[in-house]
């Protein structure tokens, strides 16, 4: 994996905690730090935390983090164009910036809820895609790595536009994925059952106890689990794409 990995350049979306955080802890880790991550998110100062963390540990990583809200969809095409040097010859995209918002009927959630997970699951995973295809057709190369949810196969009542949204993102890497049929680069998407991390405290819109319920008498995944997935994938031989991925607790039905 190492050898695969080397100073490869990898953007990650959503990087500030849960699946992003650990999925860049993978890689630097499988890369044995000869490897140059991009962490994006909202929340600056978590990303900063990550990089002096990884720099601490593999002192020969290279690490540019920087605030990006996907949902500002006009401020991404100037973000990917004005990467550092070192950094803008993307080789991998992680699109794992998400959440659910709420779980409420139709009818009775709110617009901005609605609004807040097509902007970011949908449109924000989009925008981004958008941006970094032309470098990866210019050198006819690089792999794009789309989290869905077990929500976008298997919906449930009150999560209709979560559910919506990443059955979205389903469509959108299975139709991509054919679309560059012809091409070195891959299209692969993981989708992930229950993972413990921030995702339902965002949901429930902060509240802790409403958080802490969803997990009672489960055992979700630990976000690293789901970032071994990812290396994993984007690790394999160039023939080779692990197109759609279902990670599971195992005790989850
Ligand atoms: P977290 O809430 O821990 O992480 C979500 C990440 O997305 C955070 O880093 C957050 O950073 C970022 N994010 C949210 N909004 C934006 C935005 N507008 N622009 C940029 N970044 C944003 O949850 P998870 O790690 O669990 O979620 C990661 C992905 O996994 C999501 O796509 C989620 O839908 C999916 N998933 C999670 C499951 C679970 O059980 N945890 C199950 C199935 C799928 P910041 O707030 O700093 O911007």
């Amino acid at each position: 994996a190492a050898e695969r990995l080397a100073n490869k350049i990898i953007l990650i979306t959503g990087a500030s905690s849960g699946i992003g955080e650990a999925t860049a802890r993978e890689f630097a880790s499988a890369a044995n730090g000869n490897i140059r991550l991009i962490l994006t998110a909202r929340r600056k100062e978590k990303l900063a935390q990550l990089s002096d963390s990884l720099t601490k540990e593999f002192p020969t990583i290279k690490i540019h983090s920087a605030k990006l809200d996907v949902t500002e969809h006009d401020g991404i095409k100037p973000f990917i164009s004005g990467l550092p040097k070192d950094f803008a010859d993307i080789d991998v995209l992680i699109n794992n910036a998400g959440k659910a918002l709420g779980k409420a009927s139709v009818g009775e959630i709110s617009d901005s809820d609605i609004q807040g997970m097509m902007q970011t699951n949908v449109l924000g995973l989009i925008n981004m895609t958008q941006a970094v295809i032309p470098i990866f057709k210019a050198k006819n190369s690089g792999d794009i790595v789309n989290i869905g949810s077990i929500a976008g196969r298997d919906p449930y009542p009150g999560g209709s536009i979560y559910c919506a949204s990443k059955a979205a993102v389903k469509f959108f890497s299975h139709s991509l994925r054919k679309e560059l049929i012809n091409t070195r680069i891959r299209v692969l998407e993981v989708d992930p059952g229950a993972v413990l991390t921030e995702f339902s405290l965002v949901r429930f819109h902060g509240d802790q106890g409403a958080a802490d319920a969803v997990y009672e008498g489960t055992q979700p995944l630990d976000a690293s689990d789901i970032a071994e997935v990812i290396v994993f994938g984007i690790t394999r031989k160039q023939n080779t794409v692990i197109a759609e991925t279902l990670v599971f607790p195992s005790h989850q039905a």
